[in-house]
């Protein structure tokens, strides 16, 4: 359990660790989040995912009260407070505020908070099994309306998304973009396996550009598989050879079914088994 939050430069227990109710963080869903992992010690992808934080802000005119160094440095001193060698961390960058209005100009006081606690998003035999996956009837945020390339604190599009998988006895759902091509799920990228290669959404199908993705596609390359960003619909699903998700709190977990049907013999494939094997030794060796 996490020992010691940071907020705005202090640490606090977990129960004192408390920020105003007039917060637009709250009020609003307005603020941005990165979410990575510390493995043997160490966070990894920390530079990517504190890029990705202050991206996510400029792209909603908030600015972060301490520099890139700052929170670097807030970040390694928060996780060695914590002691915790095989974790998650959880930056947090809320508006502020002290009124009800919806104007984030008005507000003037944004708080900073670092979480480090674990996490388990997939009970543990989705991980051997592989996951039985919904397609969610919610479709992905336009990217006019908020860019699913901001991490930002408003998540109800993908909670919706994931009302429909718990509901349909899933534990995640494949979310569309308004095209009807295959975005991502609610918490993780999607690829699959097609005629041996690595196939996976581009950005601008409307996702968030995952550091795991990213990494899995730098492995890929690596290993000498080709890869490719490409469109794709719930037919490139349905015909896949495997599919498998990324993400920093998800890792690689294989996904073997999809509205009911299995996708190739049901079984975790050969390249989603190599990769996952890839993805280990890195995050490792980092
Ligand atoms: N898509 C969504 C919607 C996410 O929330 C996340 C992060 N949990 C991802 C993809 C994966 O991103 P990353 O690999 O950077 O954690």
């Amino acid at each position: 359990m996490a020992q010691a939050i940071y907020i705005n430069g202090n640490y606090f227990t977990r129960e004192d660790a408390k920020i105003s109710v007039y917060d637009h963080g709250l009020l609003y869903g307005d603020g941005v989040f990165e979410g990575m992992r510390i493995y043997a010690g160490k966070v990894f992808a920390l530079e990517d995912h504190l890029v990705r934080l202050y991206e996510s802000a400029r792209a909603i005119a908030l600015t972060i009260p301490i520099d890139i160094d700052a929170m670097r440095a807030a970040t390694v001193d928060t996780v060695a407070k914590n002691g915790l060698t095989e974790a998650y961390v959880r930056l947090v960058v809320t508006r502020g505020g002290n009124q009800l209005g919806l104007n984030p100009f008005a507000c003037e006081d944004p708080q900073v908070i670092i979480i480090v606690d674990t996490i388990s998003l997939y009970p543990e035999k989705y991980y051997t099994e592989g996951l039985d996956l919904v397609t969610a009837s919610t479709i992905r945020n336009h990217p006019a309306a908020l860019s699913p390339r901001v991490k930002s604190l408003n998540y109800l599009n993908n909670i919706m998304a994931k009302i429909e998988a718990i509901r349909a006895g899933c534990v995640e759902a494949v979310m569309l973009n308004h095209k009807g091509e295959v975005a991502e799920c609610t918490g993780d990228n999607i690829f699959i396996i097609r005629r041996g290669r690595l196939v996976t959404p581009p950005i601008h199908a409307g996702i968030l550009e995952g550091i795991t993705r990213n990494t899995v596609i730098e492995l890929a390359r690596k290993a000498g598989m080709e890869v490719v960003e490409e469109t794709m619909t719930r037919h490139d699903l349905f015909i896949a050879e495997e599919c498998f998700l990324t993400g920093s709190a998800a890792e690689v977990i294989p996904a073997v079914k999809l509205d009911g049907r299995l996708i190739a013999d049901g079984k975790v494939g050969p390249i989603t088994q190599k990769l996952n094997e890839l993805f280990k030794e890195h995050v490792r060796n980092q």
